[in-house]
């Protein structure tokens, strides 16, 4: 008995050690799995390089002291100048580093802001999906900064001017403006107090200046504030229109970007999100005046894959955590991975955990793919929002599942449990909220019909006779063919996207298709997981997928 095992009025046992020092990509075969299926093998080994780095003990540490030690805005400097800028804790900066350096931010893109080639999608996919289980914070300006690329493409003169400082792998966290830099990082600014969902209703107006546009109004929620330009909406003289809006002014002044305060958020807490003010802040105008929601949507179309990748990472994460904790802790004299109502409840849990990451790699397949497809641009189009409803929204009571798994211990701070839980809803609340997310399946539908269909039956054939397969695409075209389709339309998105996934699954996962898709389509589980009719040799075979034994 070490000195560490013995308190002064007993002995410790049964507790679990901690997870970490874990490689996060090896000891995930679903990952591997879907890794694999999706074209991006050949990144096997640095993969499984980054899951090490990632999985060690003092990222996991440098994961709390980010979160505990939240940014502060500082208004003024020393010589009472307005200064605007926010001071994060060194492992907030680290986190940026890293992230950087592994292309996170940029990896989809050519040095010219054309899209990589295949598996680029997939092959950074994998790296969120491993990052969102230590530090989700910090993945809010990376994720922005890679999909700015998609709206400034509307502007080439622009995209040209910044792409190379864009595509950088260096992390340059100094306030200077942006010429200066050799690497810039970029947000994003649409919500606004009186509307969020409803951009048309912006209030913030811009008038041709100079080289540029000035532009007045304000922005409720603008994350990331220290980022080294924002694209946001305004209404010029043609309509609203997106722009560039540059933290310092082209004459080399700090343009007029005033912060009111930072958000006290629930998670996502070592991440900065601002109320900020423009006072004729200065800004180039990205795209036609008037085709603003056109430009910015290429923008949020690929950061709603991204909180689509940091749920499911956050699953997995959390799963890990409670096999682990089972696997090591005894009551009643057995382990509680023994326990049969816990084995059902962590194989139904660990069969959602498969479906969300192989349907997640399976929609980045489809970004891969899709400038020179149109089935795999039209799956992409659909699917985008139906897969971020049920992720984004099945992460936190999945996340809640699992820390009660872990007892008390899942409750405190110690783990990442809490955190991870804290986190989880805002993936489902910010770049389209739910209900948005199925009016806009509704909305590719009325556009192109004949190519959501078309995905349809190409999901229902993927799926072969898996059972309820095709029970479901019948009822989702139903559903959202009926005149009440939009009051219908959260039964059916949700159905579309749970038919991706068993879609999925055949591609990366064969063995776990047939579970999946009977617990999910054919008969649908309780409200609550452990409720699936699971075999004794498939919670047995879903488990041992799971998370290897040590
Ligand atoms: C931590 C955090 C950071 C953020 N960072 C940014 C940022 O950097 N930049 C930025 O621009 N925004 C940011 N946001 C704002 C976020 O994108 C908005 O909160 C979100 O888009 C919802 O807008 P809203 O808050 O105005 O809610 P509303 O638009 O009022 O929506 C409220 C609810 O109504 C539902 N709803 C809306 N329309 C319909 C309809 N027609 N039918 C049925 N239901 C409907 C929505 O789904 C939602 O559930 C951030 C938010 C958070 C929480």
């Amino acid at each position: 008995m070490t000195a560490q095992q013995r308190f002064e009025t007993h002995d410790i046992f049964n507790q679990s050690p901690p997870y970490e020092d874990v490689d996060l990509f090896t000891s995930d075969r679903a990952l591997r799995d879907a890794v694999q299926a999706n074209g991006a093998a050949a990144e096997l080994a640095p993969l499984s390089e980054f899951g090490r780095r990632w999985g060690s003990a003092a990222m996991f540490d440098a994961a709390r002291l980010a979160n505990e030690h939240t940014p502060k805005l500082k208004t003024f400097d020393a010589h009472v100048f307005r200064r605007d800028t926010i001071e994060f804790h060194p492992a907030y900066h680290g986190f940026m580093a890293e992230s950087m350096k592994a292309g996170l931010h940029a990896s989809t893109w050519n040095a010219d802001g054309s899209r990589a080639g295949a598996p680029a999608e997939v092959a950074r996919a994998a790296r969120y999906f491993m990052v969102a289980q230590v530090e989700n914070g910090h993945m809010c300006p990376i994720t922005m900064t890679r999909a700015c690329v998609g709206a400034l493409a509307a502007e080439p003169a622009v995209l040209q001017k910044m792409i190379g400082k864009i595509t950088a792998r260096t992390y340059d966290r100094s306030f200077r403006p942006w010429w200066e830099k050799d690497a810039i990082t970029l947000g994003m600014g649409m919500t606004e107090k009186q509307g969020g969902t409803d951009v048309r209703a912006n209030t913030t107006t811009a008038i041709a200046a100079g080289e540029g546009y000035a532009v007045t109004g304000h922005k409720w929620f603008m994350s990331a504030p220290m980022c080294d330009a924002f694209l946001v909406l305004a209404q010029a003289p043609g309509g609203l229109t997106c722009f560039l809006m540059p933290r310092f002014r082209p004459d080399g002044s700090v343009n007029t970007l005033r912060f009111q305060r930072l958000k006290d958020k629930l998670g996502n807490r070592s991440n900065a999100s601002s109320e900020v003010e423009f006072i004729e802040a200065f800004a180039w105008r990205v795209g036609a005046e008037g085709a603003g929601v056109r430009t910015i949507i290429e923008m949020v179309q690929l950061t709603r894959v991204d909180c689509i990748i940091s749920s499911a990472g956050m699953m997995r994460m959390a799963l890990a955590q409670a096999l682990h904790h089972a696997r090591h802790r005894t009551v009643f004299q057995k382990l509680l991975a023994d326990q049969p109502m816990m084995r059902t409840l962590l194989a139904d849990m660990a069969l959602e955990a498969e479906g969300a990451t192989a349907l997640t790699m399976r929609l980045c397949r489809s970004l891969d793919l899709a400038a020179s497809n149109a089935k795999e641009a039209a799956r992409a189009r659909l699917l985008t929002p139906a897969v971020k409803y049920w992720i984004c929204k099945t992460a936190p009571g999945f996340i809640y599942e699992a820390m009660e798994c872990l007892g008390g211990n899942g409750y405190v701070e110690e783990t990442p449990l809490a955190r991870l839980y804290r986190e989880a809803p805002v993936n489902a609340i910010w770049e389209g909220s739910g209900n948005v997310m199925c009016l806009d399946v509704l909305r590719a539908l009325s556009r192109d019909g004949e190519a959501a269909r078309g995905v349809l039956t190409d999901l229902v054939r993927q799926c072969g006779d898996l059972p309820g397969a095709e029970d479901a695409a019948s009822f989702i075209e139903k559903a959202l063919a009926s005149p009440e389709g939009e009051a219908k339309a959260r039964a059916a998105v949700e159905r579309l996207a749970l038919l991706a996934a068993a879609a999925a699954l055949t591609e990366s996962a064969p063995n776990v298709a047939e579970v999946f898709a009977r617990t999910r389509l054919s008969v649908a589980r309780g409200g609550t997981f452990g409720t699936s009719d699971l075999s004794v040799p498939e919670v047995t075979n879903v488990s041992e997928r799971a998370l290897p034994a040590t």
